[in-house]
């Protein structure tokens, strides 16, 4: 056979592929594992070389599959993401992949054990193994099955295993390796009827349905509780009927117990998850059979719109405002957009569903570029809640919680209902100060300060995860004055523990959260309406339904609101008609209560209005005057090192690199990142405006590349940050 040069793509931050030599035609899509450096890496086959500089090739060591691993579509969709986030191809790729097949493992089926009667299976067994009941229990195990027992089928397994080697030495059993059967996935029982829509589900539905063999992307608007998950799951099912497959996107904590159930209730196909918390080899059993060709759901995070789902007839994005279908690390995709991306190449329809819309998509459906359906009321008819804020200027307040709240908290608690207290702060207490001189816990690698953690009677740095046993005197002048100052979730359970003695508080947050199980014991409590008081972070924000919840505190409803992020405003609005739209979803009236020093802001007088729409026309237009995003496009180039002249000396030659920019092009900068200085690192940026994603991304690629040459000089890592508004 002759040999060939593959073009292989490395898990490398260079903005390449790199030839080999291979003896024989290796597939486009295929894994190998080539020599790099001194290292054994591998890679993807993209593509072939001329055969003009084969000398001094170096071979490819062992094809890793026989058949490709990643589609030409796949291949498309991935090459089109390094292209548009300007990141390295083989980063790129790299990202989508599951860790085992990452690190080389055979995509094989998986074999499991069988034991069988062997050659030498006496007529009698049972009577020679009297003195030997061990061997004895198995060949009874092995008799109840038919002489035919898969090793993990064993009942307790670990104590026969003297047994089995005796057995097998005699030839009274034998060994084979078969195929794994995949374990049944669909569920038993009867699946759960669809509903009956009301008219405005209906309208969206058949919308969406009419045109099931298309591109189109459609934003549900629909406040919570107007049924959209019951639209998606209709539409999933026709997607089902016709072979098809689907995708559903969640963000990180909306992936709850209740959702997954809601889904697996309701259809007879394979129900598999993607997401961060599953362990590598269910990650890599759900990427395996989304390559099956049967039809099946999949519901997963941001990284699960890689799943190279063979059929895929319909994504939904659940949730598509939410901040975390941003990747914020390596290659920073937006899930949404490659999804929607996805969605047109494969021509079948999208639907991003939301009550609080993010300004980008609204905007796209101003444009005619999204089809918006609406849902604006809850289905159960119930009104939504009454919003209320508090004037925190005029109030006394024990700690945080002012007078009106606890007035609110009591009368609740009478009724026997639920309430929940939301604050975006974990921990006992975001600051420790010294009362003789001043002194506070800082971390050492970061701007910032340490929170303090009373469970754990530690000092937590939320930036980068340090951790120290909390002083009890001051480091300073030496004195015991030490005292936690400000409010963290930790706290606030404390503090309602001592007011309402006989009604255990529930605090749901990443800390309490972090044993296994913990969750769902928490939630369950929280379900039941048997915690009556219930305090959390945003994990309690989302695609939780309480049914004896009515009162929910906002209690640091300022945080956000004089961000310098262009996007801060946008995600407090969000995140506050998230928390607000948990109160109230079934018979109870619900009523929220926002706690604040500016009752006037105009985002706040929106939100008491519940009129989500004034604040995004008011956002709009305030973007329009300063051309921001939607009005022009944006990206970041960040850059972190150790030395602080390294960074800014980076992007300095950045900068000067690109010395004539195209006229609508324009470099801000360098300055520092929020935190300039975070784990020991030094970070700051750049920021590159255009008039128009296009013109800017044909920069980029061009400076980019150029800038790639700098980097393999300097000890500085950087990443390119492309601002997502639409692709379309
Ligand atoms: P959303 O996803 O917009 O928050 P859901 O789909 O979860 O709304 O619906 C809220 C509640 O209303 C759920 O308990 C759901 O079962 C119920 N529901 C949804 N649509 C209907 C319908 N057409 N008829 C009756 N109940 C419905
Ligand atoms: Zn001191
Ligand atoms: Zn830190």
């Amino acid at each position: 056979m002759s040999n060939q040069i593959v073009k292989v793509a490395l898990p490398v931050p260079l903005r390449q592929c790199f030839d080999y030599l291979s003896h024989g035609r290796i597939s486009i899509g295929t894994r190998v594992k080539v020599p790099f450096g001194k290292q054994k890496k591998v890679g993807i086959v993209l593509g072939y070389g001329s055969e003009l500089s084969a000398d001094a090739l170096r071979p490819v060591e062992e094809q890793l599959d026989q058949t490709p691993l990643l589609s030409p579509a796949m291949l498309a969709l991935l090459t089109w993401c390094a292209d548009y986030y300007q990141a390295p191809i083989g980063e790129q790729i790299f990202t989508a992949l599951p860790k085992k097949i990452r690190t080389g493992a055979s995509i094989q089926p998986d074999t499991e054990i069988v034991w069988e009667i062997g050659s030498n299976w006496p007529k009698d067994p049972l009577t020679q193994l009297k003195r030997a009941p061990k061997q004895a229990g198995l060949v009874e195990q092995l008799l109840a099955a038919d002489g035919r027992l898969a090793e993990k089928e064993i009942t307790s397994l670990s104590s026969y295993k003297g047994a089995l080697r005796s057995l097998q030495e005699k030839k009274w059993i034998s060994k084979t390796l078969v195929e794994a059967k995949a374990t049944p996935l669909i569920p038993d029982t009867d699946p759960s009827p669809p509903l009956l829509l009301n008219s405005q589900q209906s309208h969206a539905y058949k919308t969406i349905k009419h045109q099931l063999d298309r591109f189109c992307c459609y934003l549900l608007n629909g406040v919570t509780g107007s049924g959209k998950t019951e639209v998606y799951l209709q539409l999933i099912q026709d997607v089902l009927n016709h072979g098809k497959s689907a995708l559903v996107l969640v963000p990180e904590i909306g992936l709850t117990p209740q959702t997954v159930e809601r889904f697996s209730r309701r259809f007879r196909v394979p129900i598999k998850l993607y997401h961060s918390g599953m362990s590598d080899s269910a990650r890599f059993q759900s990427w395996m059979t989304a390559q099956q060709p049967h039809p099946a759901v999949f519901i997963g995070t941001r990284s699960a719109v890689f799943l190279p789902i063979e059929h895929l007839g319909i994504v939904i994005i659940d949730e598509e405002h939410d901040g975390s279908f941003k990747q914020q690390e390596g290659v920073r995709y937006h899930a949404r957009d490659v999804a929607i991306k996805r969605a047109a190449s494969e021509k079948i329809p999208i639907v991003l569903g939301s009550a609080t819309p993010s300004i980008e998509s609204l905007f796209n459906a101003e444009q005619g570029r999204y089809q918006l359906l609406r849902l604006t009321h809850r289905v159960t008819g119930v009104t939504p809640p009454v919003v209320e804020l508090i004037d925190l200027r005029r109030q006394s307040t024990r700690d945080i919680l002012s007078q009106p709240l606890l007035h609110a908290l009591k009368e609740t608690l009478a009724r026997g209902e639920q309430s929940l207290l939301f604050l975006n702060r974990r921990g006992f207490s975001p600051v420790t100060m010294c009362q003789q001189c001043g002194w506070m816990a800082h971390c050492a690698r970061c701007d910032a300060k340490l929170t303090f953690h009373a469970q754990y009677k530690q000092w937590q740095c939320h930036h980068c995860g340090a951790v120290q046993n909390a002083l009890a005197e001051c480091p300073a002048c030496h004195s015991v004055a030490l005292k936690p100052i400000g409010t963290g979730t930790e706290k606030v359970e404390t503090i309602l523990q001592e007011i309402f003695p006989h009604h255990p508080a529930v605090r749901i947050d990443r800390d309490s959260t972090r044993k296994r199980g913990a969750l769902s014991d928490l939630l369950t409590q929280a379900y039941s309406g048997e915690a009556k008081l219930l305090v959390g972070t945003q994990m309690l924000a989302k695609g939780h339904h309480l049914p004896n919840l009515s009162l929910v505190g906002i209690l640091n409803t300022d945080e956000g609101l004089f961000s310098a992020d262009l996007r801060a405003a946008e995600h407090t609005a969000q995140l506050i008609l998230q928390v607000a739209g948990r109160a109230g979803r079934e018979q109870l009236k619900g009523r929220v209560l926002l706690q604040t020093y500016h009752p006037d802001h105009p985002l706040l007088l929106d939100l008491q209005q519940n009129n989500y729409d004034n604040f995004i026309q008011r956002t709009l237009e305030e973007r329009r005057l300063a051309v921001l995003p939607p009005y022009s496009a944006l990206c970041l180039l960040r850059a972190e090192a150790n030395r602080l002249t390294l960074v800014k000396q980076f992007l300095q030659d950045s900068k000067n690199l690109a010395q004539r920019p195209p006229a609508d092009i324009e470099l801000f900068g360098p300055v520092p990142a929020g935190m300039e200085r975070k784990a020991g690192k030094y970070r700051w940026q750049l920021l590159v405006q255009g008039q128009k994603r296009k013109s800017l991304n044909l920069f980029l690629k061009g400076w980019i590349s150029e800038l790639s040459k700098l980097h393999s000089a300097r000890r500085v890592r950087w990443s390119v940050d492309v601002d997502p508004i639409s692709l379309l």
